[in-house]
């Protein structure tokens, strides 16, 4: 069964008099344990249609169906309750809360549960300690690294073990090394079964995921998959060190 199901996906912007077709027609299948890279130019539609995956918006046509729920015709309190519990999002710029500690940022997705405070607190810990970060939960994130407070930001995405993960440029405020830390990070989980659909505008992170999507001007250009992905955990071994990296 898909786990992600678009059939003819439209999305039109109306600008006063004008109309804008940020997607024309998407029709696209991702099964359970899929790690897709999404790409393409800028206005070729990727953030309109993961606004779309993630339930952020409702397409102008066609439909959406999340692991079997059709979600196209939602209304927006029903669409909020799918977002916090199918999907978790990681941004290029983080988003965690700044006067706030590492854990209460991973267990904020989890207040809208009506999970008792320590079920909360036991729940993000662990998440937090699946991203090798157990002994940050008491961290700010200005106490931490930028990879740091990317891998806590995955962890917030997992909390409510989402059906996927939707990651929008994950590395791009990312060194190169700590770029292919958070990219193994995220092979890792996909490996653990989690579904993994990343932004990026580098076909050099686009290498490791084993399929990728290119849009252009509002349609789904290419489909390919990847036949030998490439395994950030090696490739780890052959960067340098992180004191080594002049940035
Ligand atoms: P990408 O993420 O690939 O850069 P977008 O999905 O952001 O592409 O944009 C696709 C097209 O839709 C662009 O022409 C953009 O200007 C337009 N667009 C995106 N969001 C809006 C919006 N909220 N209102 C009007 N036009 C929009």
């Amino acid at each position: 069964m898909s786990l992600i199901l678009t059939e003819d996906l439209v999305k039109d912007y109306h600008l006063g008099p004008y109309t804008v077709h940020a997607l024309r027609g998407v029709s696209l299948s991702v099964g359970a344990g899929e790690f897709v890279a999404v790409m393409g130019p800028s206005g070729s539609g990727k953030s309109t249609f993961m606004n779309l995956l993630g339930c952020l918006d409702t397409p102008t046509a066609g439909n959406y169906l999340l692991d079997g729920v059709d979600v196209s015709g939602l209304s927006k309190d029903e669409l909020a309750g799918i977002r916090n519990t199918k999907v978790g999002f990681v941004f290029q710029q983080f988003n965690l809360l700044p006067r706030t500690t590492a854990l209460e940022n991973v267990e904020l997705p989890l207040l809208y549960g009506g999970l008792p405070a320590r079920a909360r607190r036991e729940r993000a810990l662990d998440r937090l300690a699946a991203v090798g970060l157990a002994d940050r939960a008491s961290h700010h994130p200005s106490q931490l690294s930028g990879g740091q407070q990317q891998r806590v930001a995955i962890a917030r995405a997992l909390v409510n073990d989402p059906a996927v993960v939707l990651a929008d440029e994950p590395t791009g405020n990312l060194d190169t090394r700590t770029s292919v830390e958070i990219l193994a990070l995220l092979q890792r989980l996909n490996r653990e079964g989690i579904t993994v659909v990343l932004v990026t505008h580098e076909p050099d992170i686009a290498g490791y995921a084993k399929r990728v999507m290119t849009f252009r001007d509002g349609r789904l250009l290419r489909d390919e998959r990847v036949a030998e992905p490439r395994d950030a955990a090696e490739a780890l071994t052959t960067l340098p060190a992180e004191e080594e990296v002049v940035t």
